[in-house]
């Protein structure tokens, strides 16, 4: 018998906050103003999120958590990934791997690109890609607006 292999998709795109703490791919940045948000922010990780539920065909965060629930607000992205996970193997997927780039002008991804990927790796108990690029300057995350993030997910059951 063969497997049962799906990919998806997911993007999010959350605004720069002054001040407000940064946590992007589960991690803390220092120093460097974060994304608004009901929740944390961490685009990484609600694109990762929604790529893997789109695989699924089990709809998006949105549609999971709600986007006002009060038990979700400040929730972490790592938080939100683990419930995705489990969603997932509660009907039977297991997670292949996931890829997801950063866009954004900050923080610098580089430094701290492998200690990122080894987390969400842990989290979603598969190899997880992260890369960064930014937009020369153009549009809302080259003027320094926000951070989006793009995500693609491989499963299979
Ligand atoms: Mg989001």
């Amino acid at each position: 018998m063969t497997s049962e292999l799906r990919i998806g998709i997911g993007t999010d795109v959350h605004p720069i906050e002054a001040g407000r703490p940064c946590w992007l791919a589960g991690l803390f940045w220092p120093n460097v103003d974060g994304c608004a948000g009901h929740s944390d922010g961490d685009v990484v990780c609600h694109a990762a999120c929604d790529a893997l539920l789109s695989a699924a065909g089990l709809g998006d965060l949105g549609a999971m958590f709600g986007v006002a629930d009060p038990e979700l607000a400040g929730a972490s992205g790592v938080r939100l990934l683990t419930e995705v996970v489990s969603r997932l193997h509660a009907h039977g997927w297991r997670v292949g791997n996931v890829a997801i780039q950063l866009i954004g002008n900050r923080p610098k991804l580089s430094p701290r690109r492998m200690d990122a990927e080894a987390l969400l790796s842990d989290v979603v108990g598969a190899p997880v890609s992260l890369s960064a690029t930014t937009t020369d300057g153009l549009g809302l995350t080259g003027r320094g607006e926000g951070i989006a993030s793009i995500a693609t997910a491989l499963i299979s059951r």
